[in-house]
């Protein structure tokens, strides 16, 4: 059994996308473990995309993330990191297949839906980047 985060990202909020998302990873019977609504400071974004801040699309994601709450999940599942990872799809929703999260519903690089860890080592941190031990079940 693993555990991984998914990030559902402000293009997801504002679209009203939460619940059909979520229901796309119930689907392939992933079990919900903890589920948070927040507001993602500059502090905790600088963390979750340090590999990404010498890009200098980094200010605008960083901008992009704070234009709503977004909702952070841990679902569990059997190969649930690189499950999600597959049925997300490709960062660019531009070339994401249909049938992916991405494809479906995402815009562009940066408007694609959700965020999924990407390695066991980053599930790790991102699960305590986003929850504590009395969030999660
Ligand atoms: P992923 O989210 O697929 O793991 P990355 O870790 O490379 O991809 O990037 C993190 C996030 O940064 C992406 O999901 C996307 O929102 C944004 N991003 C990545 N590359 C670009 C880009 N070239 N232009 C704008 N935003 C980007």
């Amino acid at each position: 059994m693993e555990t991984t985060v998914v990030l559902l990202k402000p293009d997801c909020i504002e679209k009203n996308l939460a619940g059909e998302v979520i229901k796309r990873f119930e689907g392939l019977g992933l079990r919900i473990r903890g589920c948070k609504m927040l507001s993602a400071s500059d502090a905790l974004l600088t963390d979750h995309y340090s590999h990404l801040a010498d890009k200098p699309f980094f200010p605008e994601i960083v901008a992009f993330m704070q234009s709503t709450p977004i909702i952070a999940l841990a679902l569990e599942g059997p190969d649930s990191i690189n499950l999600v990872r597959e049925n997300l799809g490709p960062t660019d929703s531009t070339i994401a297949p249909k049938g992916s999260i991405r494809g479906d519903f995402g815009s562009d690089k940066m408007r694609n839906i959700a965020h999924a860890s990407d390695s066991n080592e980053s599930a790790e941190a991102e699960i305590r980047r986003f929850f504590s031990a009395s969030d999660l079940f």
